[in-house]
């Protein structure tokens, strides 16, 4: 994969290293607070065992991460079940992604461990990065901090939308 520039994920990378345990957990706290607070906390979605959440610092329009529910970084430690919804969850984000943005491409993946590359290695998370063609050109374009808060609420309501309709 490319290099795309993202100046704003140091702040992440500095944010993160803080959350060690699940009290410090942006995934746990996002889960654990009210329904209202979804669309503040980017949760677009929470099952049984997954949920989907955008990253607040993403590689491109429309990146989010498929997590298990439960905090664990072990993926030795995830069960049967689990792994299933993660699955169904997967399926279901790319159908999102794909008709509310149209990519022409995903790249999926799992950072398991500081070392890796992960910043947050105590709980799960699959990034889903949709790609377009070109897209490593435009990035620098959009990369203003003032944009992404905004770009991020808007990129929110519009997969929001296409989940809630997702079984029509
Ligand atoms: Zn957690």
């Amino acid at each position: 994969m490319e290099v795309i520039w993202a100046p704003w994920r140091l702040s992440y990378i500095k944010e993160a290293t803080k959350g060690e345990n699940r009290d410090g957990c942006f995934i746990c706290k996002a889960v654990n607070e009210s329904p209202e607070k979804d669309a503040e906390n980017l949760l677009l979605h929470k099952g049984k065992y997954s949920l989907v959440i955008l990253n607040r610092y993403p590689y491109n329009t429309g990146h989010l991460m498929v997590c298990p529910v439960r905090h664990t970084g072990d993926f030795t430690s995830l069960r049967k079940e689990e792994l299933e919804e993660i699955d169904e969850t997967l399926k279901k984000v790319l159908k999102v992604l794909k008709r509310a943005f149209n990519p022409e491409g995903f790249n999926i993946g799992l950072n398991l461990g500081k070392v890796s590359g992960g910043s947050v290695d105590t709980h799960i998370h699959y990034h889903v990065v949709p790609r377009w063609l070109g897209d490593t050109n435009f990035m620098p374009v959009i990369s203003g901090v003032k944009v992404i808060p905004q770009s991020l609420s808007e990129t929110y309501s519009i997969l929001k939308e296409f989940w809630d309709r997702l079984d029509d």
